[in-house]
């Protein structure tokens, strides 16, 4: 049984977020029906779109060029945020992009602790008054060393709003955060790690998923697909989240989204748990309708 299945009296600060616990963790309805409905016409929700990367060029998309491409791909709704820069221009950035597309898009910050602020009032600033439902984080432009994200990861679990972590593989640094946050819901990106074909580090993730119940596994650019229908016979589609890492134009925008879809549209699962890896779980987990 896993508290975010179970949430009553885990969580600590839903009246802050005013709203219930079976709320926080979506366990309404709607959701369900969402991810019961199969694929054809389950919300197709993508966990992982840069408004701005964090490769060399920091290439960015705007918001108006993303919901194009979910219009061209059949995307409902999109988890969205910057990198490659402050975590108060990421919150600019998600927010504006938000704005236009209220009903389309949804906002994750770039948690970047850094001496210049005082990240935790700006984080909370972020999810309390300006709807923002996670936190991106990247060890490619921060350490994972305690003394640096735990204050924020802490503060996630108090909410409790999901993190989307990209530990490049390190596992050990993944089962310290999941073991030290249990209260904090932790999606690793990529399986591990992006677009790798480290066979023996992407079963770490999966036991890692497997062992504690606030990790999810982002599908995102994942370099061994084959994986991912194992990941379902072992941890069980409902902790499993899809998303595209995308815009990447490679070869074209579509294309690319088509190709994360097919990941895992084309795995021997039932409809079922399609419907919940591919948007019923992001629906549940934040309470979308
Ligand atoms: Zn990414």
């Amino acid at each position: 049984m896993s508290p975010f299945d179970h949430p009553e009296g885990e969580l600590t600060r839903r009246s802050f977020l005013g709203t219930t616990a079976a709320a926080a963790w979506g366990l309404g309805p709607a959701a369900e029906g969402l991810a019961a409905s199969g694929t054809d016409q389950a919300l197709l929700i993508d966990c992982h779109v840069h408004l701005k990367h964090g490769d060399a060029a920091g290439t960015e998309w705007s918001a108006e060029s993303i919901v194009e491409l979910m219009d061209d791909v059949g995307i409902a709704r999109s988890i969205v945020f910057a990198m490659k820069t402050t975590t108060v221009r990421s919150i600019e950035m998600a927010a504006a992009a938000v704005e236009k597309y209220p009903d389309r898009l949804i906002p994750f910050l770039y948690g970047l602790p850094s001496y210049e602020i005082a990240l935790l009032p700006v984080v909370e600033q972020a999810v309390t008054q300006k709807g923002f439902r996670g936190i991106k984080l990247h060890v490619g432009e921060c350490t994972l060393a305690d003394y640096v994200i735990d204050p924020l990861l802490r503060l996630a679990g108090t909410f409790p709003i999901p993190c989307l972590v990209d530990v490049a593989g390190n596992a050990a640094v993944a089962t310290r955060l999941a073991k030290t946050f249990p209260q904090t819901p932790f999606w690793f990106a990529h399986m591990g790690r992006y677009n790798s074909t480290d066979a023996v580090m992407t079963d770490q993730f999966i036991r890692l998923a497997e062992e504690f119940d606030n990790v999810w596994l982002d599908l995102s650019a994942v370099g061994l697909p084959a994986k991912i229908g194992e990941a379902v016979a072992r941890v069980g589609a409902r902790r499993l989240v899809w998303g595209t890492d995308g815009p990447y134009k490679n070869p074209t925008a579509p294309e690319y989204a088509r190709a994360q879809l097919d990941n895992v549209r084309k795995l021997d699962i039932s409809d079922a748990d399609k419907g919940l890896i591919l948007g019923g779980n992001v629906a549940r987990l934040l309470n979308l309708n």
